[in-house]
């Protein structure tokens, strides 16, 4: 494994330095590693253009007890990140020596072959148990995905299967379910058998009775059969389970609360507070359930335990809530990410529905910085479809002053709520039309303002600070 021209391919100025190579002395040899860690995040080798250094958002996580075998280990300095150290399997993964515990070395994989194929299910979700003869490194995805170029951007997704592939794996004399339960998100199963390189797989490919894919999650069972389970579509709101997460907060410490970005007089944890706030109040009039992390009196520093409380809550979606900030003042724009493929189409509703929403009810022509690939950690969960979204920039006055307005707030919360409701619902978004404000103000003739600078900018945080504590009591 040649990191230095990886590195050099990629153009990236990456330091890279092999380790350890315990198995060197034999090159016949593997040694066993098997995750320690809830979900391993995967990592596809040679792929610098899609992001290498990033989890490969079209591979599952690997949940705690998956088995592979690594054939090489070795530490990259990743930008932003720093040194990591990866183990490089024979299935093709590269995957966080933290997040494995290393094995005996052998010199052959052992055999498995996929023995049964069982379905349930109930109105919230459908279960599929896989099982083999050890725990395999498997993949879930669906069809369906365009990606744009050669990057991880999607331009468009619309799901019709999902394939299951199980590594290191072979058909034995498999009998497939020839009926789904009435409540089951599938209404057919086939298998085959294939092979990446060396590896031999075997395909399972489910079809979905409706165009939709909030993710799965993922888990071997004492007798060692892999459960996947995924959530079922809802057709309305009630049932629709959301997540919702505000940037940053209460980190256990009153002097070392993590504000987020400052800027005119403002600090970003309260904004995101306040308009996770108000969304969870529009999604719950409309009858969905709502859990949004108490960012101001609980401890979610560290960004795998917001990840990790919405994995255990399994919902249909997560949000995350942020404000942007830049050096010059007169930068600004909303902006949503996403990072796996059936993310896409969520943040795409939010960022239209916002952007059409935000100009029409204010008049402001906020700038449209476009729904994006990027990886953070709260969006590369492959449980449930995520986003992150910047809400304007907290270091342009004018904008963060249209932003905070009490009668904005009510209009960004109702724009995501009908583009949560559409993405759920497998509907186009419709952009209805926003309704003036209560009471229009009548323009006024300018007045002289002899205010200076820093006299406007101290008023200008003081209103912002009123409209914010009048919202979020
Ligand atoms: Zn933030």
């Amino acid at each position: 494994m040649n990191i230095f021209k990886k590195a050099l391919c990629a153009g990236l100025v990456l330091i890279a330095a092999v380790l350890a190579l315990p198995l060197a002395a034999s090159a016949a040899s593997m040694q066993k590693v098997t995750v320690n860690t809830s979900y391993a995040y995967v990592y596809i080798p040679g792929e610098q253009d899609r992001g290498e250094t990033l989890s490969a958002p079209y591979y599952t996580s690997l949940p705690a007890g998956t088995v592979d075998y690594m054939t090489d280990v070795a530490s990259e300095n990743i930008p932003d990140v720093g040194m990591q150290t990866y183990c490089f399997t024979t299935s093709g993964r590269k995957l966080l020596k933290s997040q494995v515990t290393l094995g005996e070395e052998v010199s052959s994989i052992p055999a498995n072959t996929i023995t049964s194929v069982k379905v349930s299910a109930d109105s919230k979700s459908t279960k599929i148990v896989i099982g083999g003869n050890w725990n395999v490194p498997f993949n879930v995805m669906p069809d369906g995905i365009t990606y744009s170029g050669s990057t991880n951007t999607v331009s468009s997704f619309s799901p019709s299967k999902v394939i299951v592939t199980m590594d290191y794996s072979t058909l034995g004399t498999l009998s497939l379910p020839s009926s789904f339960p009435a409540d089951s998100c599938f209404s057919g199963v086939t298998a085959k058998e294939t092979t990446n390189g060396s590896v031999k797989q075997v395909v399972l490919t489910f079809s979905l009775k409706e165009s939709a894919y909030y993710g799965s999650y993922a888990r071997w069972n004492s007798k060692g059969q892999l459960e996947l389970e995924f959530l079922n579509p809802v057709d309305s709101l009630k049932g629709a389970r959301i997540f919702l997460d505000p940037g940053h907060g209460y980190n256990g410490s009153e002097s070392e609360k993590d504000v987020g970005a400052v800027g005119n007089g403002l600090y970003e944890y309260q904004l995101n507070y306040a308009k996770a706030l108000a969304l969870k109040e529009e999604l719950e009039k409309r009858g969905a359930t709502v859990m949004m992390l108490d960012t101001m009196n609980e401890n979610y520093h560290l960004l795998s335990s917001r990840v990790e409380a919405a994995v255990e809550w399994q919902p249909h979606l997560y949000v995350s809530l942020h404000h942007d900030s830049t050096t010059n003042s007169t930068s600004g724009g909303l902006t949503t990410y996403y990072n796996t493929p059936y993310s896409q189409p969520l943040a795409k509703n939010i960022q239209t529905a916002l952007i059409s929403a935000i100009r029409s009810a204010t008049g402001y022509q906020i700038q449209d910085r476009g729904y994006k690939f990027k990886e953070y950690a709260v969006t590369c969960s492959k449980c449930f479809p995520s986003i992150l979204i910047e809400h304007g920039f907290i270091s342009n006055p004018t904008e963060i002053g249209v932003m905070t307005d009490a009668h904005t707030l009510s209009v960004i919360a109702s724009a995501e709520a009908d583009a949560i409701e559409a993405f759920l619902l497998q509907k186009d978004m419709v952009i209805t039309p926003v309704p003036e404000p209560e009471d229009p103000v009548e323009p006024e003739p300018p007045v002289e303002d002899n205010r200076t600078d820093y006299e406007k900018l101290v008023d200008l945080a003081a209103d912002h600070i009123t409209s914010f504590s009048e919202s979020n009591p």
